[in-house]
């Protein structure tokens, strides 16, 4: 028997996690924090003991989670708890683990971040799928309907960039009979966030990440906010040690309140959120039509995404082209389901890649 005849269908049928990642000059297509990293983080991982890389680190991550619910206003939440994970994809894919029986189902809104159907199948779970609405929110009724063992939120929603509106997303927390996962990865760049759900529902865990406004994708950490029970659930299906003491030692280090810190982190959301702003305006002056984002990114719905993705990576700017989008959407019809997934940074980033575009665009 051949070596992939012993192996799983599932991983047997799956592709590799495989975005154009060609070396670019200007590189805007992963949304990450294009202005660096807290330099309290940087600090303390060029001052790293000995002992940090020569034991294991904590089991669960406990002097972190208790930063995180603080972080989060929920510090004197009662019964409230936090897992964390090797990136938030590690919360994620654990969560199907530990509620996903073979063959459960996993609902979900699409287009929606790309490895959700990807970690379902992996955990043997069915992945069902509901065109968001054309106003680019989850048909709650349709999702609760599909009685899932998970249903997976996420906003601001990826690729879309879009929120989801609060009363479709209280909706599906207080009707769906399974997990309700709420991906918040983009929280940090919206005006409205809904971990206080995780602390009113006890099936719901919001879900977040320190690779997006915190600048730290390259440390790999995320975490779940959920009830105790919960929360502990998931920790037993990710397993020990999954957060490396480097990795926690800087995420503490960026939670401190302080302007090399918080202050850092909040800062430049809040300059991604004015540039962004500036972004659409100067995108739509060119001839394109942004989706309405809450996050740090745009989504540009044009059927020509490939051609112009690949103009742009010839004169060394790199976007995410985004093909197969639903087009069940509206907008994402008019464009055949393809779009532009272009990362907010530094306003000088910005330019070049506008002027880039502008002489592409054809
Ligand atoms: N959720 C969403 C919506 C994302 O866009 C991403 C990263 N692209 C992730 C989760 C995973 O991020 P990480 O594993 O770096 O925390």
């Amino acid at each position: 028997m051949s070596i992939a005849a012993l192996a799983r269908d599932e991983v047997r049928a799956l592709p590799l996690y495989a975005p154009d990642m060609t070396p670019c000059a200007i590189d805007v297509s992963d949304n990450t924090n294009l202005w660096g990293a807290p330099p309290a983080a940087l600090r303390v991982l060029a001052d790293v003991p000995a002992e940090s890389v020569a034991r294991y680190p904590s089991l669960y991550s406990t002097p972190l989670r208790e930063s995180i619910l603080r972080y989060l206003g929920l510090g004197g939440a009662p019964g409230v708890g936090v897992v964390t994970g090797c990136g938030s994809d590690d919360v994620l894919d654990s969560t199907m683990r530990a509620f996903g029986r073979a063959g459960a189902r996993l609902a979900y809104s699409a287009p929606t971040f790309s490895m959700i159907p990807v970690f379902a199948r992996l955990n043997g779970m069915e992945p069902v799928s509901i065109p968001l609405t054309a106003a680019f929110d989850v048909d709650a009724e349709r999702l609760v309907a599909c009685d899932a063992a998970v249903t997976y939120l996420c906003t601001p929603n990826n690729p879309t960039a879009t929120p989801l509106s609060r009363a479709a997303v209280e909706y599906v927390a207080a009707h769906a009979r399974g997990v309700v996962v709420i991906d918040e990865a983009y929280a940090e760049f919206s005006p409205d966030t809904f971990q206080e759900l995780a602390a009113r529902h006890e099936r719901v865990l919001v879900v977040r990440t320190f690779s997006k406004a915190f600048g730290l994708a390259g440390l790999r950490v995320g975490y779940g906010v959920a009830g105790r029970e919960l929360a502990g659930l998931v920790e037993r299906a990710r397993g020990p040690y999954k957060v490396n003491s480097l990795a926690e030692r800087a995420v503490l280090a960026s939670l401190d309140e302080g302007d090399d810190a918080l202050g850092w982190v909040r800062a430049h959301a809040a300059l991604a959120v004015e540039l962004r702003e500036r972004l659409v305006v100067e995108l739509r002056a060119l001839g394109f039509e942004p989706l309405p984002s809450v996050a740090n990114f745009v989504c540009v719905p044009t059927p020509r995404a490939q051609l112009l993705a690949s103009r742009l990576r010839e004169r060394g700017v790199l976007v995410r082209a985004l093909s197969g989008l639903s087009s069940d959407v509206p907008a994402l019809a008019a464009s055949n389901g393809m779009a532009l997934r272009i990362g907010v940074g530094p306003w000088a980033v910005m330019q070049q890649l506008l002027d880039t575009l502008d002489m592409v665009k054809g």
